[in-house]
């Protein structure tokens, strides 16, 4: 027996009705609702507050930098705790409308050194080194949704779902779950301005994927972290938790990815097969360099993952191949037809920092280190 009620959830039980009344306020036309947006501690968690503005930014220069409590997010000790947060990216917000923005930011300890987990910064410093490869990034991520409970959302309240086979890119009730977020988060993603390119439903029952990408160069970072920010957010309307754990059932269960996809400009190019296979040949010397990139532990989380099972390769072995799902590397089937395109690094965990994964790979292919 499915259950499909809610368990425990506030949020989900609140009229939003009665919400809309208040969102529907009119309020002076140069007053901005701005929310920060950043990475906290853990380096998977994303962390918001609100700042008003009296003008409408045209860009993120205009913004005001601004500081938050690092001490409780795990980013700096209680008795010096201001932390700064640097805006880099500004974006529609979907969930307020109007002239009201989404702001990407990257944050900074008193003495201004990046903080921990402020991976974006290396991102940038890295591509800087490689401007003439114009290396774009596309991420598929993939995503578990669970019930207030902790289980699978849909999932049974004692045992499991018939085997996975009907789930991927199902339709019908007995197949997919909740489906209302993904399509919710795909118009936000689309009203935000992001170049999300698709979304699907994933192999175990209540997983599912959305792509973003191809993107230039850091774009693919915040665009990421945002997108994230939209599926959290929204999960919280619907009193459903989105979470991008590795592998939130172990067993049988297949995990969830961030699968990278990457071109240069010459792998784009006729012949361009032949780039491909010469970042490969360099991917193939650097394999544990990565997997300690590929997620926010070390490593540590997509142990659980990458198992050489259900669709991935094992985390101590690098491997290539054309339309191969079991491998480190994956060159898609019509690349190699064609001859050119790009290349699919299967190995990124769900959590993972794309800030952190396409630094390393941007070290690895156009850095040569
Ligand atoms: P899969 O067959 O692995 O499930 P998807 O269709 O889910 O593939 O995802 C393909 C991804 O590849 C998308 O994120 C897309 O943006 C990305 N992509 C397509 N072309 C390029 C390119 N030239 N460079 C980088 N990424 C690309
Ligand atoms: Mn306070
Ligand atoms: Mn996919
Ligand atoms: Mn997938
Ligand atoms: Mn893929």
């Amino acid at each position: 027996m499915m259950s499909s009620v809610l368990k425990n959830s506030p949020n989900a039980n609140i009229d939003k009705n009665v919400l809309k009344r208040y969102m529907d306020l009119p309020v002076n036309e140069n007053i901005v609702q701005a929310t920060y947006i950043w990475i906290d501690g853990t380096g998977d968690n994303v962390r918001c507050k609100d700042k008003t503005l009296d003008f409408i930014p045209r860009s993120e220069k205009e913004l005001p930098i601004w500081n938050y409590d690092g001490s409780s997010t795990n980013q700096a000790e209680g008795h010096n705790s201001d932390t700064y947060l640097h805006p880099r990216a500004i974006y529609p917000d979907p969930i307020r409308r109007g002239n009201n923005i989404l702001v990407m930011c990257d944050t900074y300890k008193f003495d201004g050194t990046p903080t921990e987990t402020n991976h974006r910064k290396g991102f940038v410093e890295a591509l800087s080194g490689c401007k003439n490869e114009d290396i774009w990034f596309g991420i598929e991520q993939e995503y578990t949704l669970l019930d207030m409970e902790g289980r699978p959302f849909g999932w049974p309240v004692n045992g499991y779902p018939a085997p996975q086979g009907p789930y991927y890119c199902g339709v019908g009730a007995d197949k997919v779950y909740a489906r209302d977020i993904v399509e919710a988060h795909y118009k936000a993603c689309l009203y935000a301005g992001l170049k999300i390119s698709g979304t699907n439903a994933e192999v175990m029952p209540a997983q599912w994927e959305y792509q973003v990408g191809p993107c230039p160069g850091i774009t693919i970072g915040d665009e990421m972290w945002i997108s994230r920010y939209l599926l959290h957010r929204i999960s919280e309307d619907f009193g459903i938790i989105a979470t991008l754990d590795p592998k939130p059932v172990s067993g049988q269960w297949n995990g969830a990815g961030a699968h990278t996809n990457v071109s240069t400009k010459k792998m784009r190019e006729d012949g361009g097969i032949k780039e491909i296979e010469a970042a490969i040949a360099k991917l193939a010397k650097t394999h544990e360099r990565h997997i300690k990139a590929y997620d926010p532990r070390g490593g540590e989380d997509n142990k659980r993952r990458l198992t050489g099972r259900l669709e991935t390769s094992s985390i101590h072995d690098f491997s290539a191949g054309v339309a191969n799902r079991g491998s480190s590397i994956r060159i898609p089937r019509g690349v190699a037809d064609e001859g050119k395109g790009y290349f699919e690094d299967r190995r990124p965990a769900s959590n993972c920092d794309p800030y952190s994964v396409c630094e390393a790979i941007v070290r690895t292919i156009c850095l040569n280190e």
